[in-house]
């Protein structure tokens, strides 16, 4: 249950026969829905031209059967899930992005954001240039494009733009007779491919998307990487590899990714696992059960009983069916909603000493709704542990953690954020933690800016001024870290 959005889900096929790509993509996005919810698309290549489909809404409400056999047989797909995190969520914002050019036609698919996109733009609208949506997307499409005007292969047009480009973005780019698919120099967004039984290749977010159609993973595509698909077989292009530090975001595990995903060869299950047994060493608690918040806090909580040999309990049934178009409730009807949405089990909590794990606090509003849901259902005292630092800061490469002014522990201390939300202790992550959640050996370098302000790239101010706008003095790295290091228990 949560307050954190991730940015978007991509998915490519390319195949060196006619076939029905646009299934495969389909149910490839199925798989990635997690990552997206509020619009989805596929585009499909037929050799010499290019059909999309694309629309606000959900993989089962946009890419109906009919939509599916418009897009008809073909060599290549691309495909996309988006929950937006720049520009907004109309259709016009939608991927794939279909552009032409002097030289033919690609289709972009992105996940990340880039951080230099407001300045980039403005210099293209400078010069003449119009766009059509409000989306980073189209801003990297015109960089590949303007490089490509140049260049006599659009694996030299994609090697410039990445010097321009700054950021975070996981690209998966159709030509007519190419599929290219590359990671920022950091890698903040993850990116895999595989191969299915007939020779056809896969390219996804996540490990999750080719399992769901079959594929044999083949590797994670590396940060800096171009990894390109054509009738010459796979190939890669390392010349940027190596570049610059890397930088997967670890929010990933602990959240995003779906935890039978393996992300650059670490299992997302397995991190979530360490983060409770972690939270269970650092704040540990006398209690009777532990639950976790569905869906990412369940293995943190297997995690935390694991650790500290408390039994493991189902405090919650999730309603899986409850779409985009659900009804928005007024404002008062909001707890009546989450009720709908998640129900505590009170054969488990009744009666009983509650650890309640969870990946993240935002604004402590769902928290605190959910800790009354357990109360409500009888649970004697509940004791919060969160398998992720606090958010102090703002997220700008591609997930929606934004302003300091909306972001809780910006404005309290522990203490008060536990009496806020109504628990009997607090515990969070500690920050040490995180290089030792995806490997044990702790030698790979993640993102981790949200927690630690530690930025692997320029965070170009004015494109995000919004961010900036906060009330609230930045705290130091060293008092957050110094603020958040023991479990407490709320002041009287
Ligand atoms: Fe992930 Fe946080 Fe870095 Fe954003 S700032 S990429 S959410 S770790």
């Amino acid at each position: 249950m949560h307050e954190v959005h991730e940015g978007c889900g991509i998915f490519g096929v390319y195949s060196t026969k006619l076939e029905n790509v646009a299934l495969l993509t389909y149910y490839g996005l199925y798989a990635l829905q997690h990552r997206g919810q509020e619009s989805c698309g596929i585009a499909v290549s037929s050799g010499d031209e290019f059909h999309l489909h694309k629309d606000v809404g959900l993989v089962q409400e946009v890419l109906t059967e009919k939509a599916i056999d418009s897009l008809g047989f073909g060599y290549m797909a691309v495909g996309h899930v988006r929950y937006g995190t720049t520009g907004n969520s109309s259709r016009a914002n939608a991927q794939p992005l279909v552009i032409k050019h002097l030289k033919g036609s690609m289709a972009t698919v992105h996940n990340g954001n880039i951080v230099n996109a407001y300045q980039l733009r403005q210099s293209f609208e400078m010069e003449g240039a119009i766009f059509h949506t409000t989306s980073d997307t189209e801003v990297i499409s015109y960089v590949i494009t303007n490089e490509r005007i140049r260049k006599p292969e659009i694996e030299d047009a994609v090697l410039s733009a990445m010097d321009t480009l700054e950021g975070a973005y996981s690209l998966i780019l159709m030509t007519e007779d190419k599929l290219l698919a590359l990671r920022d120099k950091h890698g903040f967004r993850p990116l895999c491919y595989g191969v299915t039984s007939d020779g056809t290749y896969i390219i996804a977010s996540e490990s999750c998307a080719l399992n769901a159609v079959d594929a044999q993973f083949v590797r994670d595509i590396r940060p800096g990487e171009i990894v390109v698909f054509d009738k010459n077989g796979v190939h890669s292009i390392e010349t940027n590899c190596n570049k610059a530090e890397e930088a997967l975001c670890i929010f990933e595990y602990i959240y995003f990714a779906r935890p039978d995903s393996v992300i650059d060869g670490c299992s997302v299950h397995q991190a979530r696992l360490r983060a409770g047994a972690f939270l269970a060493k650092d704040h540990p608690v006398d209690a009777d059960i532990v639950v976790g918040v569905p869906d990412s806090g369940i293995d943190g909580a297997i995690g935390f009983a694991n650790a500290c040999n408390i039994p493991y309990g189902v405090g919650f049934i999730k309603n899986k069916y409850i779409g985009r178009t659900f009804i928005s409730p007024v404002q008062k009807m909001r707890e009546e909603l989450l009720k709908i949405k998640l129900n505590p089990v009170s054969s488990t909590v009744s009666g009983k000493r509650v650890v309640l794990v969870d990946d993240s606090i935002v604004r402590g509003t769902t928290s605190a709704r959910i800790v009354k849901l357990l109360r409500d259902a009888g649970a004697k005292e509940v004791h919060l542990r969160i398998t992720a630092p606090p958010f102090v800061y703002p997220c700008y490469y591609g997930t929606d953690i934004d302003s300091q002014k909306n972001l809780i522990a910006c404005k309290h201390t522990v203490n008060e954020i536990a009496r806020i939300i109504g628990v009997d202790s607090l515990g969070y992550l500690k920050a040490e933690h995180l290089p030792y959640l995806a490997d044990d050996t702790g030698c790979r370098k993640y993102c981790t800016a949200c927690f630690t302000g530690e930025y692997k790239t320029n965070i170009w101010g004015g494109m995000h001024k919004d961010y900036f706008e906060a009330k609230t003095p930045i705290k130091t790295t060293e008092e957050i870290a110094r603020q958040f290091q023991h479990t407490v228990k709320p002041d009287g």
